[in-house]
This record gives structure tokens, sequence and C-alpha cells, in this order.
């Protein structure tokens, strides 16, 4: 099918023109042509340039940290449903431009436009409703006279100024996932999206402006991390620090953060099992391992990267998976029949590669893919890798390519031993049609999110976040806007008196 012939429905990324020349950084509600190196957001499908733009200074961050600074004090005290009213408004601008949004995220990332279109740009509008909903919600224990002799209340008040640093991976979701629940709960943000990918989180800051997010409330400062990300995580004036990418970088921003003594909210790596019970359904599971390990091309903290499968459903899996994953089409991301498209950059690509090359020197087999296709840009077969040992660098480390590793299990002990042998605490699954089996692996799965039968699902209502080299903290849900808002505990007397009964513990004698 061509893309002439395709469903209106995938046409998106052909309808709408990606500007060529954008200013890389928005501060104080205005687009700034920043004065840095010259930079390029290259497509990793065909290895062109899709725009060019300047990178942002030291000079840049302090504009906009100063920006942030100046609109909190209306942001964060204009009423929940003022804020409301403004993300409702985006969400709706966003979906407006759905088509812009989808052109600009394929063709920065080369993520396939069936992807985008379906599941990056409705889940990232979902989200900011999501979020206009939520910012009329606050909670806190009730009112009441706890002591006796005074009204205790509860305040949720905003963090403040909130500096946010996101990956290249899910540009456009990444942004939504950090910066709309600090705008719900009266925060101002300075975000500097990856170098790679701005196009998405500019053109987010453009509509928010359109809705009528006051000037300065939403910053954009585009960087390399090195310099940009580094300045942006130890500066003094922001409040809080939120960082999604990966566990190395997430420990510096940290360290960063820590000499202000800043709040730090963390989203970094994953390597998540998928452990096939003997009495799964194995087609759901062959299925289900091919979508939760090749979605976004492998390049997903949750994605499925550690098969652990009972020693009598193995070979069958293997064969499956094999099959399925040689049925992929990989190739043009603007084509609606395309599953798979490149890696973000021809150095990842080779670092992918390279790990797969490795894995036979430590017992792995390849089954199917472990090559580079003949296409230009960086392309990689969809990868299958069994009996893979538990020191193996393809089974321990993050690869984040179109890569499966598959180890077999001969109890339900060591199922759970092996799904927990990782430094790593993002997401897993289980496949079983036993419910105190599920329950068992849900409730021993070191993981932020444990799916039963499924693998990848997200919904805006639900958290998502890691625990140990996965990072802590929440994106998503009503538990992340609680990142974002401080609790202040007001207690007042309500006696009157002048000598209170507690006094006499500090001086007894009146
Ligand atoms: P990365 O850590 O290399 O970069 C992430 C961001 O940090 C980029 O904007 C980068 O410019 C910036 N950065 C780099 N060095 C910095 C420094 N010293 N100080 C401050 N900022 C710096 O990650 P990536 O390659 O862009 O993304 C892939 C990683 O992100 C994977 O590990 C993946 O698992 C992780 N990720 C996690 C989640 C999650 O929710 N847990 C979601 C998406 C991606």
């Amino acid at each position: 099918m061509t893309v002439a012939e395709s469903p209106d429905r995938f046409a998106p990324a052909r309808r709408a023109t990606v500007s060529t020349s954008v200013a890389g950084s928005w501060i104080n509600g205005a687009a700034v042509a920043t004065r840095g190196d010259a930079h390029r957001v290259i497509n990793p499908a065909t290895d062109s340039v899709v725009a060019e733009y300047a990178l942002a200074t030291p000079a840049d961050i302090d504009a906009a940290v100063t920006a942030a600074r100046t609109a909190l004090p209306g942001w964060a005290t204009a009423t929940p449903a003022e804020r409301s009213a403004v993300l409702a408004k985006l969400a709706r601008l966003a979906d407006e431009h759905a088509d812009l949004l989808v052109a600009e995220e394929v063709s920065q990332t080369g993520k396939p436009v069936r992807l985008a279109s379906e599941f990056d740009v409705p889940g990232s509008v979902d989200n900011i409703d999501f979020f206009a909903g939520a910012a009329r919600h606050l909670e806190g224990k009730a009112t009441a006279e706890y002591s006796g002799d005074h009204t205790s209340s509860i305040r949720r008040e905003a963090v403040g100024v909130v500096a946010t640093i996101t990956p290249w991976n899910y540009p456009l979701q990444m942004a939504v996932w950090k910066v709309l629940p600090a705008l719900a709960a009266g925060c101002t943000v300075v975000i500097k999206p990856c170098e790679l990918t701005p196009l998405t989180t500019l053109t987010l800051a453009r509509l928010a402006g359109e809705a009528g997010l006051p000037d300065g409330v939403f910053n954009v400062v585009t960087g390399l991390g090195a310099d940009v990300g580094t300045a942006l995580a130890g500066h003094r004036d922001v409040d809080m620090v939120t960082f999604t990418g990966s566990t190395a970088v997430g420990r510096k921003v940290m360290a960063a953060a820590a000499v202000h003594g800043h709040r730090v909210q963390l989203e970094l790596g994953g390597k998540a099992p998928f452990v096939v019970f003997d009495d799964a359904d194995l087609d759901a599971a062959i299925q289900g391992a091919v979508a939760g390990a090749l979605i976004n091309t492998g390049q997903d903290c949750t994605a499925a990267t550690r098969a652990i499968v009972a020693r009598d459903l193995y070979d069958d899996f293997v064969v499956g998976v094999g099959e399925v994953m040689g049925k992929v089409v990989v190739g043009d991301p603007q084509d609606p029949d395309t599953d798979l498209g490149p890696l973000i950059s021809a150095a990842h690509r080779d670092k992918v590669a390279a790990m797969v090359a490795r894995a036979p020197g430590e017992g792995g087999r390849i089954v199917c893919g472990g090559s580079a296709p003949d296409l230009p840009g960086s392309f990689y077969r969809p990868t299958l890798i069994a009996d893979v040992s538990e020191s193996s660098e393809v089974y321990r480390d993050e690869i984040f390519g179109p890569v499966l590793t598959v180890r077999s299990f001969t109890d339900d002990d060591d199922a759970l031993r092996q799904a927990n042998d990782t430094e790593y605490g993002l997401a897993a699954s289980a496949w079983t049609r036993d419910v105190y089996r599920a329950q068992r692996a849900s409730r021993e799965i070191k993981a932020g999110c444990v799916w039963i039968n499924d693998h990848i699902p997200i919904i805006s209502e639900m958290p998502h976040g890691g625990m140990g080299a996965s990072g802590f903290g929440k994106d998503m849900s009503d538990y992340s806007l609680e990142e974002y808002l401080t609790i202040k505990h007001v207690m007042s007397d309500i006696t009157g008196v002048a000598e209170k009964d507690w006094h006499r513990t500090v001086f007894a004698k009146r």
C-alpha cells in the first residue's frame, strides 16, 4: 500500500509541513533565536536535515529561569478553575494540531506514522485533558481539631519553578508527562528537550501560549546535555528538578540538584522481564512479546527485553516469536504499512549492533535479526537472542533497541528470582491463566508496574514510575500531581487563652 492509497487516518504526517528553520527556545511567551552553536534535527530514516536551530546558551537558561520565577506568583495563585480552563484549551489545540505534531514526531524520531498518530499524539492529548481536570482536585486530610485546642488544616501549594529534562524516544509524551502536572499544580516550568528532538516540545509551548497560558509559565531551552542540561539541573533559582532519561545521567542530575537541596523526581532506564508460566496462552504470549519488545523500535523504557519462559513452552515460544518477528515490516516510517522505523541515530544503531554482536561470545543464540537491513538511515532488524546466560551483557544491560532475549526457568520460585535479578524496577509482565500465580507475580516482582497477560498499555489515570535504578516518583495520574505540590499544615489555636496547658512542659511555675 502506498501512502496515497492509505486510509485517511494515516495521512497526517504527509498533510502537515514541518518547518525547516526553528527557534530552538521559547522564553517568556515568545520564540527566541538563541545565539549558541547551530544544530540540526536529523531524520534517522533518511539521514536528511529536518530543521536547523541555534542551541541555547547559559544566558538563555538564566533568562528562562527568570521568566519562570517572575511568572510564578500569578500562576500559582490563579484559581484551580482558571488553570484548568487554560489546560483544557491546550488539549483542544493539541488535538486540532495533531497533524503537525504527528509530522514533527515522525520526522525527528523516525517512529512509524501509525505509532505517532495512534499512540504518541492522542495519548498526549488525553494526558493534557486529564491534568486539566486534575488541577481542580487537590486533596488532603480533613480540617479538624486533632489536638482539641487547635484547628488543623492542610494547604497544597505549588513547589515553585520546575526544571525538567526529557529524552528523545517519546519527545511529546515525555514533555507532557513532566510539564502538565507541574502546570496543573501551579508551578512554572523550564524544560530542556533532547537536542535531537525539540520540535514537538516547542510546538506544545507555542500552543500553550495560544491557549492563554501567561508568558513565562512554560519555557523551553534546547541544548546539549553536557552544558545546558548540567546548567539547568544545577541552577540555584529553580525549586525542583525532574528528569526522564538514562540511569547514568539521572544520577548526575540528582547530584547537581543536591548541591542546592532541590526536590528531584527521576524516571530512568528499564530492563523489563516478561514471564511466561507453563499454563499461559502461548499464542497471546508470543504476540505480546513481539509487540512489547518492538514498540518504538524497542526504544521504550518499559519494553519487554527479558523473556523468562517455562521450560515446557520454551522451544515453541522461541520458534513462534521468531516467526512473528520475521513478518514485521521494517522501512519508511511515513508508510502506514511500516511496523518498525529506524533507531534514533547511526551512533545508537551501531551501539545496539555491537551489543548483539557480542552476545554469541557469551552463549547467546541469535534466532532472527542480528543485522542492519540494506536501507539508508539507522535501521536494525527485529532480533531474538535465545539461551542467553544470566551474566551476559544483553541480558543485564539496557539495549534500547528491537532486541528480545530469552531464558527458561524451572519452577515459579526460579521465574520470580530471574524476574527480579536486575538493578532496574520499572515494568514487568506475567503471563498465566492461574489467578494465584498472577497475584503472586504482581506481589513479588519488584517493578513500578506489573501487567498480567499484557505488556505496554498505559492510561492517564494510573501512575508510571519505577524503583531501584529506574528512579523514583511518578508520571501521569493524580500521583504525579502530588510530586509538584507541597503540603503545609496550618494549626490555629481555638482556646484564646494566654497560659496554654502545654506551656507547663516548658515552664512549670507561673
Ligand atoms: P539520556 O540520559 O542520554 O538523555 C536524556 C536527557 O538528558 C537529554 O535531554 C540529554 O540532553 C540530557 N542530558 C545528557 N547529559 C546530561 C547531563 N550531564 N546533565 C543534564 N542533562 C543531560 O537518555 P536518552 O538517550 O535521551 O533516552 C533514553 C533513556 O531514557 C533510556 O535509558 C530510557 O530507558 C530512558 N527513559 C526512561 C523513561 C521512564 O519513564 N522511566 C521514559 C523514556 C526514556
